[in-house]
């Protein structure tokens, strides 16, 4: 498979760039932090240069609105940047820890060396965020990398690609291509994988890290509720949901993906959720193929997976609440929110990405709690409540990768906060210091005094002075 680096050298397999970034990663090893900003400032400034051909890029690959484009693949990889480049003085500065009694007289830290040669493989739906956003975590670490973007948005990818010969000198790759690709890089070792996509291709990920015990970071999906209380606030709730789940035409792993809500507000939460469709995605009003705000569904095998778990829905007894035109052609899937789904139905058990949003209805809280614990972990969970209580409950007895009260997807972009899932959502932390640390290697370093050392207590020969010296460490220390 050809692919080339920056140095004009076209290298002809995942193997011959595998090693031509190991022969680079041998020579840097652990380069200065001025050398790390330098790449990460020369990135930004390509990024900043290069925002059109980014939208008209992933607007050629589905149609996703021009200032979406700014909002959630140019900006989130700009703050990433911004904040690594202020803090990567203290990240990789080494952390003092303090001796405990039975270590008087040594001193330790903590060092940050950089894995070494690391690879990113990445899903569609953000396809340039969730590429470059890696890549700057990496690069702040000190790391070399080769990218694998989606084969699904080959515009993006091949910008991508672009931006990387223009940027780079040798220590970032891109190996364009499928899951054929994917599964060449796999074979080969990596001292870090930095996987984004399906829990299911998170699998084979794992399984292949385990051949050369390479370290990996998942960042899968799955599906994250929205807990809607019966003290919400009902407008601002349906607004902001509404924002999170068909931002992306719903393709996003962190949008609300079912809706769980109190008896009681039910009706009263459906009527605005459609008041706010038509407000935010709708240009104020119906929306249509004209709306200049609404995206659309990646591809056709998408598309028609979405009509089937809708119908497979309504088959077994779900009510449409909304939903309008569905044109294949362009793939412009209508907003769809269904209600009184079963359990058994597709849509509550797969993964929807996509604009349709099922809502299940609750009475008492200990329903809420089982029905999220029934479930994989999932990677965001979503409570709207002023009632403090019941959020703490729901906090305090369920497991998510991340949660965000009172409004959606927001935590993403919070550059102190990890982000992750946990077991069927994810393993491992993204983003600013959590991503630095991903792709560092935290290496304690114990220097010991010269002279009496405290540890000579425990050098054989193992006499009876010591056994009886051993009794109170044991018991006191
Ligand atoms: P995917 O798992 O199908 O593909 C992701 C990457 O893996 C692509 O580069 C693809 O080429 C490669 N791949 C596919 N099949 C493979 C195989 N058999 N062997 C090796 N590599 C293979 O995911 P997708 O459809 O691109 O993206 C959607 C999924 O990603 C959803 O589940 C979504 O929730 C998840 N996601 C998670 C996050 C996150 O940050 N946690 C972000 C975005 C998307």
């Amino acid at each position: 498979m050809k692919m080339e680096n920056l140095e004009g050298v076209v290298t002809q397999t995942a193997n011959d760039a595998f090693n031509a970034l190991k022969k680079r990663q041998f020579l840097q090893r652990n380069p200065s932090i001025a050398s790390r900003k330098e790449k990460l400032t020369k990135l930004l400034n390509w990024v900043m240069d290069n925002r059109l051909r980014l939208k008209q890029a992933v607007h050629r690959d589905f149609q996703k609105p021009s200032v979406e484009v700014d909002i959630s693949e140019a900006y989130p990889v700009i703050g990433e940047i911004k904040h690594a480049l202020n803090n990567i003085d203290q990240w990789t500065r080494p952390t003092k820890v303090d001796a405990t009694i039975n270590y008087l007289g040594t001193r330790s830290e903590i060092r940050y060396e950089p894995k070494g040669v690391c690879l990113i493989l990445s899903p569609w739906n953000f396809p340039f965020n969730l590429s470059v956003g890696p890549l700057v975590s990496c690069l702040a670490a000190g790391n070399v990398a080769l990218l694998k973007p989606s084969e699904e948005t080959p515009n993006t990818s091949q910008l991508i690609a672009e931006m990387v010969e223009e940027v780079f000198d040798g220590d970032v790759m891109v190996l364009q291509g499928g899951k054929e690709i994917a599964s060449e890089l796999l074979a080969l070792p990596f001292d870090h994988i930095f996987f984004t996509g399906s829990p299911e291709v998170g699998k084979i990920v794992m399984k292949a890290a385990a051949t050369h015990l390479a370290s990996i970071t998942l960042e899968l999906g799955g599906k994250s509720p929205a807990i809607i209380h019966s003290s919400a606030r009902i407008k601002e709730t349906a607004k902001r949901i509404v924002f999170g789940k068909f931002l992306n035409n719903g393709q996003t792993c962190i949008a609300p993906d079912y809706l769980v809500i109190h008896e009681d507000i039910k009706e009263e939460v459906i009527a605005e959720l459609k008041i706010q469709i038509d407000k935010l995605f709708g240009d104020g009003v119906s929306i249509s193929e004209q709306s200049s705000s609404y995206g659309r569904v990646i591809n056709e095998r998408h598309f028609n997976r979405l009509k089937e778990m809708m119908a497979d829905a309504v088959e077994k007894g779900a009510k449409i609440e909304l939903s309008g035109e569905l044109n294949s052609t362009t793939r412009f899937f209508h907003p769809a929110i269904i209600s009184e789904v079963p359990a058994n139905a597709r849509i509550m058990e797969e993964e929807i990405f996509g604009p349709i949003l099922p809502i299940i209805t609750f009475h008492n809280e200990s329903e809420v709690i089982e029905l999220v614990n029934s479930k994989p972990k999932p990677l965001a969970l979503y409570v709207f409540s002023t009632n403090k209580k019941f959020r703490e409950s729901i906090l305090h007895q369920t497991s998510a990768g991340s949660v965000c009260i009172n409004d959606c997807v927001l935590q993403f972009m919070h550059p102190n906060l990890p982000f992750g899932g946990v077991n069927n959502s994810g393993i491992g932390k993204s983003h600013g210091y959590y991503g630095f640390l991903s792709f560092s290697n935290e290496k304690p370093v114990l220097k010991q005094k010269r002279g009496f050392a405290l540890s000579y207590l425990f050098y054989p020969p193992f006499s009876k002075r010591m056994k009886t010296l051993l009794e109170p460490i044991l018991r006191w220390f």
